[in-house]
């Protein structure tokens, strides 16, 4: 039977409908607006694509958007100065840098001197340490969209397998984190894992999150397993260029239960999570009721 195509894209428009109407409530309610600011450092073509994007996104859902580009050679004290008056700004309730930064910068650094309360990308070590520890914190978008698809498509996943293909400090690692929550049991497998076609094959979820194009097969899939696929890689097929994820689909989607299509899967998810993150930011900093 074919595996079922888990529509990010259509998750997200409703996770961005329901932002859009809790906005909307703190707007006639108390008079507050949630803002998301966005740092563009230099003008790597993906990052601006992403940050258009999310500016557009940020708008419809009636939040205010504040984006900040730089130049490749801009200082660190100079971004630093920056999100010093971000963290301060009382209309700004999240912060976002976009990754990777120009080498020169100082990507740890940077990320941890912005105020964890407006973190909304959950990168900083109190929001990793809150997660790892069980407590309310900032959860990493593009994981957290995962997670819902997960339960959105299982209800719960408790004690189902899984394993995370990749072990990054924004997707692989606290996806592990959001499963083990979750009470998952799980793996996570990278670059010297041994015999991974076995490993994966005992999963009943599998999250690819490798940067490698459709690497992940069929074969290596068991029975009715669900597959996320956070992967996204530019490549040329038939003198195109086409947009393929970490795992092949077409041989994927022949065994597995479920699986997230690329594009219109993860990457979607991740931009709604993105706004959720925001709200909540905002909700928090007015000791307002959270958003569930
Ligand atoms: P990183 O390059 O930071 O991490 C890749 C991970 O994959 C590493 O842990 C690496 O292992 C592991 N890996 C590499 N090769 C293999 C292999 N042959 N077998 C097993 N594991 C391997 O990537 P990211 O986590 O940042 O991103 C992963 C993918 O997700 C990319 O395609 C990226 O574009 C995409 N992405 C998508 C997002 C979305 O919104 N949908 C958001 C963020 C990322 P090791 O640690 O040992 O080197």
């Amino acid at each position: 039977m074919a595996a079922t195509v888990i529509d990010g894209k259509a998750f997200a428009a409703k996770v961005r409908g329901q932002v859009a109407e809790h906005v909307d409530r703190l707007k006639s309610g108390h008079g507050i607006t949630p803002g998301l600011a966005v740092v563009l450092v230099g003008s790597d073509p993906a990052s601006e694509v992403y940050v258009r994007s999310k500016g557009k996104m940020t708008v419809e859902v009636g939040m205010k958007s504040f984006e900040h580009k730089l130049s490749a050679d801009t200082s660190e004290k100079d971004l630093l100065d920056l999100i010093d008056k971000l963290n301060n700004d009382p209309e700004v309730h999240g912060i976002l840098v976009q990754l990777p930064l120009p080498d020169h910068l100082d990507e740890d650094l940077v990320i941890n001197s912005i105020t964890p309360a407006k973190d909304v990308d959950g990168f900083h070590i109190s929001n990793v340490g809150l997660l790892s520890t069980g407590q309310k914190s900032m959860v990493p978008c593009t994981p957290l969209g995962c997670l819902m698809m997960l339960r959105d498509h299982h209800g719960s996943i408790s004690g189902m397998d899984a394993v995370v293909i990749g072990r990054s400090n924004i997707v692989g690692k606290p996806m592990a984190q959001l499963l083990l929550r979750d009470s998952a049991t799980v793996t996570i497998a990278h670059s010297r894992t041994k015999d991974l076609p076995e490993v994966v094959r005992r999963a009943d979820i599998v999250v690819a999150a490798v940067g490698r194009p459709e690497m992940v097969i069929g074969d290596w899939i068991k029975p009715g397993a669900t597959v996320i696929d956070v992967g996204i890689n530019r490549i040329e097929r038939d003198g195109k260029t086409k947009l393929v994820g970490d795992a092949d689909y077409e041989s994927c989607a022949k065994v597995a239960g479920a699986i997230t299509p690329v594009p219109g899967g993860v990457g979607p998810m991740t931009i709604a999570c993105l706004l959720a993150n925001t709200l909540t930011a905002c909700c928090r900093a007015n000791g307002l009721d959270e958003p569930e």
